[in-house]
């Protein structure tokens, strides 16, 4: 399987970051390695003194699809779940300045948080789901899909033109505003409407 990120998917986010908007949806690549194993912690990684949360929505794949339109993109996903991209800030800054990739900064081991998945059918629409992230019982990011620059069917149309989409590939859809350093100890609980979706300490 494979994990296709959407940067910059949020106005208010592209903001905070003072990131230009985008034209087309900005996509990366997380290997399965990055995947955070199931009730382990995530680890801050010695190569950086800056790691961000960013909470995402998540869609996975059931279909192998490309060239999907996105008239039909909701055959090829049922499930709805709740991730954290976390991303090494400082590290990112540095390979942007150089106009180097980011793999370093978003795809290293536990960097890719997923946790439980519900049934589409749960949402009146996936373009108006609430989520949020709560980081030691306080409210760090809140927002909703129907913020998304792109929405979920628009980016199964526009990353199935790049990348074959195959049963099991997880879509990080982006993250709001609010992202912020996480430190040794913090306890991250992520949340669709009132669901806890997964909930991680940090090391
Ligand atoms: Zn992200």
């Amino acid at each position: 399987m494979k994990i296709i990120c959407v940067g910059r998917n949020y106005a208010d986010h592209i903001e905070e970051l003072k990131n230009e908007k985008p034209t087309d949806p900005v996509l990366f690549l997380k290997p399965d390695t990055s995947i955070l194993l199931k009730k382990q912690p995530f680890f801050i990684p010695d190569f950086s003194e800056e790691v961000h949360h960013e909470v995402e929505v998540l869609v996975k794949i059931k279909k192998i699809g490309k060239h999907i339109d996105r008239k039909f993109a909701h055959k090829y996903y049922d499930e709805i779940g709740l991730g954290i991209d976390f991303t090494a800030r400082d590290l990112q800054a540095k390979l942007k300045e150089k106009g180097l990739p980011w793999e370093k900064s978003k795809a290293f081991d536990g960097a890719a948080v997923i946790g439980n998945f519900l049934p589409k059918e749960t949402f009146k629409s996936v373009d108006d789901i609430n989520f949020s992230l709560e980081k030691n019982g306080e409210i760090a990011q809140n927002a909703s899909t129907k913020l998304m620059l792109w929405k979920i069917d628009e980016l199964i149309e526009y990353i199935s033109k790049y990348f074959t989409l195959k049963i099991g590939d997880v879509i990080f859809t982006g993250t709001p505003a609010g992202v912020a350093k996480v430190n040794s100890e913090d306890k991250l609980k992520g949340y669709i409407e009132d669901k806890q979706m997964f909930s991680i300490k940090v090391k």
